[in-house]
């Protein structure tokens, strides 16, 4: 092989590491595209409630939130996968996930639309899209220390995307920083409103996810930990709003009549005898 091939191969690889290490976020595009290959995954991975009442029920929770915060840029799906694990998860590109144990545990709707409007914060902040960013980083960086530079670029790049758009990487891509769960909780009590529900569900929920699992063991928890500090701020940021007492808790028996059918469906009604 010449020096020249050579050294061509390690500028090739210096631009993509200069690339992709580069601070610049990901552009909404970028965000699209990887939101789709996650997806793709996903649909492999996960066991989906495909019942169309249930994602329907959680679908229209969802666009009561869109309808009030205007155009988006990108296009948000809301899923029910069907698991125990009190859990709820967005990846990028605005897909929300739901688990089955989550909506079983809520108290009333405006837990659930809480939650979900917490998890729209963050793809709304960016916060999703620029933990991938960084994750992107640290594991090409750690590829091409690896497989040091006489592996092909392309080889090598595809292999860290390939690694990334890993749904192994969904566990970073939610841990969030305090500064952020601030951001994603204080867009959850904005929009809230707007879209007729009372945000003190999402401090409410606080409470049952405490309750339930004390600090830790759930994955919610883990990646969007409950602080008492958190809980107050929360709770300052409802009452700075001074809102109207009409706001809805409930949806006159929804929530319960989906609850029951997700308990049918998973086999977790309590049988007759
Ligand atoms: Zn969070």
């Amino acid at each position: 092989m010449s020096a020249i091939r050579r050294r061509g191969r390690g500028w090739v690889l210096l631009a993509i590491f200069a690339l992709a290490c580069s601070t610049a976020p990901l552009t909404i595009e970028e965000e699209r595209q990887l939101g789709a290959e996650v997806e793709k995954q996903a649909r492999q991975k996960f066991q989906f409630l495909r019942d169309e009442a249930v994602v329907g029920y959680v679908s229209g929770l969802g666009s009561a939130l869109l309808r009030v915060m205007g155009p988006q840029p990108l296009e948000y799906d809301f899923y029910v996968i069907e698991d125990d694990e009190l859990n709820a998860f967005a990846v990028p590109g605005g897909t929300v996930y739901i688990h089955t144990g989550l909506i079983l545990k809520a108290r009333n709707v405006s837990e659930l639309i809480g939650v979900m409007g917490h998890e729209v914060g963050h793809v709304y902040h960016r916060h999703v899209a620029e933990n991938y960013r960084r994750q992107r980083n640290t594991a090409l960086a750690q590829q091409l220390g690896v497989l040091g530079v006489g592996v092909l670029a392309g080889g090598a790049a595809a292999q860290a995307a390939n690694l990334l758009t890993g749904l192994g990487a969904m566990a970073y891509i939610n841990q969030f920083g305090r500064e952020a769960e601030r951001e994603a909780d204080g867009f959850a009590v904005q929009t809230l409103p707007k879209a007729g529900y009372d945000p003190s569900g999402l401090v409410s929920f606080f409470g049952t996810l405490i309750k339930e699992y004390g600090d830790r063991g759930s994955s919610f928890l883990s990646s969007h930990p409950a602080t008492q500090e958190r809980i107050a701020n929360t709770q300052a940021m409802i009452r700075a709003q001074q809102l109207p007492s009409n706001l809805r808790q409930d949806d006159d028996g929804k929530l319960e009549i989906i609850q029951h059918r997700i308990r049918l469906l998973t086999g977790k009604a309590p049988t007759s005898r």
